[in-house]
């Protein structure tokens, strides 16, 4: 039987490693929700709706009609790239200055409403994973599974440095530290759709448990 699996949760909880392993495992669709969040707040550096000084939401909104956004499969890498308005992305779309920025972006009930409304219809035939912060809540109420990631703050900005730092950022701890702490606040404080766990999902906090262990024990779930 095919299923619907949502996995929410804060920034860097290794959500995504997670329901990338799980759509291999199953042979399901993964999609990463944060990607379309980015890929929006992306378009609005470029187009310069956004900056360090302001952020012309207005603007955004009307140009929402504009931004299409699409996963394309790269076999070679083994998952879906973003693209946005048919260029790939996927890189651009990871930097500290979009991390910066995104929750803004996603802070927005047009933006939100047309990203969601995409995610649905992504979800219609089941086989799919999918991670992002709402969707065991909004996106996908009636999934059959659905988990909650957590770790703690220090744990989660310590796996974002190291990333980072291997692609060749140059940022510091401190920095990522910041900008963890700032997603979380404002993530869960925003008006629309705010970041909760849902009533019925299953809570994993992963401070202490190897991608190995988490990955059984979310399988094993799958299997009940
Ligand atoms: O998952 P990731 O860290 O890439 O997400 C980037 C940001 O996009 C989050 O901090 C959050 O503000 C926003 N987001 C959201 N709803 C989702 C996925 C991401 O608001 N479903």
């Amino acid at each position: 039987k095919k299923i619907t699996i949502a996995i929410d949760g804060f920034s860097s909880t290794g959500k995504s490693t997670l329901a990338k392993q799980l759509a291999k495992h199953l042979g399901y669709v993964y999609v990463d929700t944060g990607a379309m969040y980015r890929a929006v707040t992306f378009f609005a550096m470029q187009n310069g709706y956004i900056n360090i000084d302001s952020f012309d939401k207005e603007i955004l909104i009307n140009s929402l009609p504009s931004i299409k956004l699409q996963f394309k499969f790269n076999a070679d890498l083994g998952f879906a790239e973003m693209y946005l308005n048919e260029v790939n992305v996927e890189t651009e779309i990871r930097t500290i200055e979009v991390s910066n920025f995104v929750s803004k972006v996603a802070e927005v009930s047009e933006v939100r409403a047309k990203l969601v409304e995409q995610q649905k219809e992504m979800g219609k035939d089941k086989a799919i994973v999918m991670d992002g912060r709402d969707i065991g809540t909004v996106v996908f109420p009636y999934a059959e599974l659905k988990i909650f990631m957590t770790a703690s703050a220090t744990t989660r900005a310590q796996r974002r440095y190291d990333e980072l730092i291997k692609k060749g950022d140059t940022v510091t701890y401190d920095e990522v530290l910041a900008n963890v702490e700032e997603r979380d606040y404002i993530d869960t404080h925003r008006k629309d759709s705010p970041l909760v766990m849902a009533d019925d999902a299953i809570e994993i906090d992963n401070s202490y448990l190897t991608r190995e262990e988490q990955f059984e024990v979310v399988l094993d779930l799958v299997n009940e």
